[in-house]
């Protein structure tokens, strides 16, 4: 205690209505309630429940403030109150204000016991503006949540030992594995060769992110997928390598589709063999390669005597029918490394690989006898028997473009057409056409 005319002491400034004028201003809203009705409440509940004065609200029934779907709650933590329990948890409650507004508070309450009576203390924290945040950010989670699930492509990371430590469950669509069996394993596990792995790695650190990058991954039952990644580097503040992070996703039809309409474009609808232009494709390849490294090799043009005839007598159907069984039966006395394709009508072309000019007498023999010897059915059930004419040429690195070694094995084919047809002419580098002489010639 102090004495006359000095400072008063805390007790003191409490006395007199000093208590109630320090509960009145307290920064935290408050209310008193006495059979749940407004007893006192301090201006910063007044500001809460958006009220004009303290008095206005005197009297008043909490629960009119109280959210409908709240009320039941808040009622039943205020009967809980007791002097075993005289304080609740603080809870959310959504409160509608005097200005019709909704807000969210953080209440508690506590029960106490004053001369016998039961009065309950409740405070509220408004927390509308946080709870509106937190809302806002938890549908964001929300819709990224929908997304990461339901995306046609699958979301990974990576450590920095490149072990998955997050994956989306599209793995379960996509791979067949389930998210659980995916997270910790290292990302080359699912790689049918793991150095394709360390491609994307190298490219992703040099780069910092790969976009539609060409990949496999193999699926849990084995068979393997083409993908496309896109992934880019995750870099800890100083720059250090964390590890990765991207999408992939299936593309193994559209690989296939691109396969089959480049597969189309390259081959003869009717003979399913090569068609002229891819075949002077890989022909003009062959020649640029030889230009490096030396092989020998022999060009060979297979045409099919008096075709046009065959054509006019039994129709083009059957005409077709032995395009297509002549190209089948060419096919079986090559090597699966020779390059066949047709050139266009009855005109074939075929490069022997690795084969020395006396090898490939042997097989234009062949290919002449065994043309001559199968009987060939036509559309009506009927056979016939036909010849081809051959003419052949070695293929040599100066042959560039490739047509100027055509042109020789075509003098050779002339050759063999002018000296009866059903055998080969050859056409050597420097000199003239020539007809081997165990050329069939005399069986013709
Ligand atoms: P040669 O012994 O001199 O080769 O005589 P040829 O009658 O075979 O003459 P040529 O090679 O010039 O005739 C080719 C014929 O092939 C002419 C054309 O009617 C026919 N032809 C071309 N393309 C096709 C086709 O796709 N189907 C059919 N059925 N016939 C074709
Ligand atoms: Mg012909």
């Amino acid at each position: 205690m102090s004495g006359p005319g000095g400072p008063l002491s805390f007790d003191e400034l409490l006395m007199d209505g000093g208590c109630v004028e320090i509960l009145r201003e307290y920064p935290v809203p408050h209310v008193m309630l006495r059979h749940n009705k407004i007893a006192f409440i301090n201006s910063a509940a007044v500001a809460l429940f958006d009220g004009e004065s303290a008095e206005s609200l005197l009297e008043k029934e909490i629960m009119e403030f109280i959210h409908p779907l709240d009320q039941e709650r808040a009622l039943s933590r205020m009967r809980g109150l007791d002097k075993n329990k005289p304080r609740s948890v603080p809870t959310k409650i959504r409160i509608n204000t005097l200005a019709n507004r909704l807000k969210m508070i953080i209440s508690s309450s506590a029960m106490v016991c004053i001369k016998g009576e039961r009065v309950i203390v409740a405070t509220g924290v408004d927390v509308t503006d946080i709870y509106a945040m937190d809302n806002e950010l938890r549908e964001s989670e929300e819709s990224f949540q929908r997304l990461f699930e339901n995306m046609h492509d699958v979301f990974y990371r990576t450590n920095d030992q490149q072990q998955i430590v997050l994956v989306g469950p599209g793995a379960k669509r996509l791979l067949g594995y389930s998210v659980n069996e995916v997270i910790g394993k290292p990302a080359s596990y699912f790689y049918p060769r793991p150095e394709d792995r360390q491609a994307i790695i190298d490219a992703v650190k040099k780069f910092g992110e790969v976009k539609d990058f060409p990949g496999q991954l193999r699926h849990k039952r084995g068979h393997v997928l083409d993908v496309s990644i896109s992934s880019r580097v995750i870099m800890g503040p100083n720059g250090e390598f964390l590890g990765m992070e991207g999408v992939f996703r299936d593309v193994t039809e559209e690989v296939n589709i691109k396969k089959e309409l480049k597969r189309l474009a390259s081959t003869d609808d009717l003979t399913g063999l090569l068609n002229r232009r891819s075949f002077l494709e890989k022909a003009n390849h062959l020649v640029r390669s030889l230009q490096r490294y030396h092989e020998d090799c022999l060009v060979v043009i297979l045409d099919i005597d008096c075709f046009k005839e065959i054509n006019d007598t039994h129709g083009h159907l059957s005409g077709d029918r032995i395009l297509k069984d002549v190209s089948f039966i060419v096919k079986g006395l090559l090597r699966e490394s020779d390059i066949y394709g047709r050139l266009g009508g009855d005109e074939f072309s075929i490069i022997l690989r690795r084969c020395p000019l006396q090898e490939g007498h042997e097989i234009c023999s062949r290919i002449v006898r065994e043309i001559k010897d199968t009987k060939i059915s036509l559309v009506h059930q009927n056979t016939i028997s036909l010849s081809v004419s051959l003419g052949v040429t070695p293929l040599v690195k100066d042959d560039n473009p490739f047509v100027l070694a055509l042109a020789r094995a075509d003098r050779a084919l002339y050759l063999a057409k002018t000296r009866g047809r059903g055998c080969f002419g050859v056409t050597p580098l420097d000199g003239d056409s020539y007809l081997p002489m165990h050329t069939d010639l005399a069986d013709h």
